[in-house]
């Protein structure tokens, strides 16, 4: 029996089935095992969803085979296109009530996952819809010197990979599988997906899109699972080219094994961003933007800027903005256009944060949580601050995919610079100053892969986004992450 939920003022309700099954070959297939997936809010059962084992990933690599080479690979790049552009508007026609879905299943906001998710989820397929019919001209490889003829066979135009294992985590779930998903469909090729374990949900709905846009059976299959099911898919002989966002740990494991097998990959890991003020920077603007960059998704964000750098001069006017925006956040049910924060996303998670609190005060930082009262149930943290730390500390290494931010002073551009780069990771970084030119010098030392200035966040298909060190390898949006989904012979034929 499905679950029917109200929503926030102007979004009509989301009805959940009770149970879900696998999305192979073009329909909802039972599987041998269940598990459930919870609201991070109320611990409400939201809904029963089939754990993916070796015979179901074995089933989808088959159908995703089978559609690469007798459809999907042989269409037309306009073909192609016409498919992503009728899932780009039944995803436009639905955002509504996806976003609902992501909010009950992640715990973030409706104001964030639909204003801000989305769109973009959207944005994702409309922008790599525009790609698919013009991948030869697109400046790759040798097809870019010798500029083709599309009625000729021509063995440098980009050819695609075949079947794709796509692994992804808990954090935005529905826009990292549009990050995936699109451009591995315009560029041709064929997927398995598996999401998270704690946010199945809108990418089981994106199934149901996939079907009603009558996308050929195979092209998309979503796998449930846990991190098993994780690795059956992403270790499987049948995948020609695996990409996964998660935890580095994860990422390296799978480089690994893909290395082995000579398979192509690429990994969107984990970061610790840092968010760099200046003396002369607009001190409420910047406030703002540290805020919104680490609390309003709850921290759960690879790029969320959980780092704050401060010059001295303004150390005291920073922290008492931060302070005050931070004590007026409202957390509770994410349903509530009111809401700014919602819960942590799972147990696990809270457990984590919870630990590393602990032990960040044990080190000497000092702990200053906003005022919160937390519901009776759900999985929830308060917005929280640490200040004074040394690179040393635990709290200051590690990456902190939670509502937490740590908040030190520097003398110099040239120590700042230092110390941002002092961690094994390298994902983003925003820099609030009035000065062009100290934001460009910056910039270009900073170890990230994309750094704003005096705004933190936006996010653009047209843009790659990825990291250096253990951030990741491989950049995805644009005409960058095209690439990564593309067999480009040319490229790589010896001159001679
Ligand atoms: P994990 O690496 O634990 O999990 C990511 C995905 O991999 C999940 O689907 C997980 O399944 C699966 N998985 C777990 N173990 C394996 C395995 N051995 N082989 C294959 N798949 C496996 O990361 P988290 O879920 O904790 O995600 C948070 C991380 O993702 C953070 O580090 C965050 O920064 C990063 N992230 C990076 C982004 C980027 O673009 N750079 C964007 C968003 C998040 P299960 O859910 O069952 O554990």
């Amino acid at each position: 029996m499905g679950l029917e939920y109200g929503a926030a003022e102007g979004s009509p309700p989301a009805t959940l089935r009770g149970s879900y099954g696998l999305f192979i070959g073009g329909s909802f297939v039972p599987g041998s095992a269940v598990f459930k997936t919870v609201s991070p809010a109320t611990e409400e059962v939201l809904a029963e969803v089939t754990h993916g084992t070796t015979e179901d990933v074995d089933r989808a690599v088959a159908a995703a085979r089978q559609a690469y080479e007798r459809t999907w690979s042989l269409l037309p790049g306009k073909t192609r296109a016409a498919y992503l552009l009728r899932i780009a508007r039944l995803l436009r026609e639905r955002a509504p009530e996806l976003a609902v879905i992501e909010s009950l299943d992640s715990g973030k906001p409706i104001r964030q996952t639909r204003d801000v998710d989305l769109p973009l989820v959207t944005a994702h397929f409309f922008y790599h819809a525009g790609w698919a019919d013009k991948l030869a001209y697109a400046g790759f490889g040798a097809a870019a010197a010798n500029p083709p003829n599309p009625t000729l066979p021509n063995p440098t135009l980009p050819r695609p990979l075949g079947v794709v294992g796509q692994v992804i985590g808990w954090s935005s779930p529905l826009l990292m599988l549009a990050w995936k998903i699109a451009p591995a469909l315009a560029c041709g090729n064929t997927v398995v997906l598996k999401p998270a374990e704690s946010t199945p949900l809108t990418a089981l709905a994106f199934a149901e899109i996939c079907a009603e846009a009558g996308l050929p059976p195979g092209v998309v299959n979503i796998v449930t699972g846990d991190g098993q099911t994780g690795q059956l898919v992403a270790r499987h002989p049948g995948i020609d080219k695996v990409a996964f966002t998660g935890s580095p740990e994860v990422g390296k494991e799978i480089a690994k094994s893909a290395a082995l097998w000579g398979k192509r990959f690429t990994l969107e890991l984990g970061g610790t961003s840092a968010n760099i003020v200046c003396a002369d920077a607009d001190i409420e603007a910047a406030a703002q933007g540290i805020v919104e960059g680490v609390f309003i998704r709850q921290g759960h964000a690879c790029c969320a800027s959980s780092r704050v750098f401060v010059a001295e001069e303004v150390h005291d006017d920073l922290v008492a903005a931060v302070r005050r925006r931070m004590a007026a956040l409202r957390s509770g049910n994410p349903l509530d256009e009111a809401t700014d924060i919602g819960p942590v996303n799972s147990h696990g998670q809270l457990d984590k944060i919870t630990e590393l609190a602990r032990s960040a005060e044990a080190d000497g930082a000092v702990r200053w949580s906003a005022p919160h009262r937390p519901p009776d149930r759900g999985f929830w943290f308060p917005p929280t601050m640490f200040a004074v730390v040394t690179q040393e500390q635990r709290i200051a290494r590690e990456e902190l995919c939670w509502p937490v931010l740590t908040v030190s002073s520097f003398g110099t551009p040239d120590e700042v610079v230092d110390r941002t780069n002092s961690t094994r990771y390298g994902l983003s970084a925003g820099v609030w100053t009035r000065q062009g030119e100290l934001s460009a010098w910056l910039a270009a030392r900073l170890r990230a892969g994309v750094v704003w200035v005096n705004s933190f966040g936006g996010l653009d298909p047209a843009v790659p986004f990825g990291g250096f060190q253990e951030s990741g390898f491989g950049r995805e949006g644009g005409r960058h992450g095209l690439e990564a989904y593309l067999d480009l012979p040319g490229a790589w034929t010896p001159d001679v």
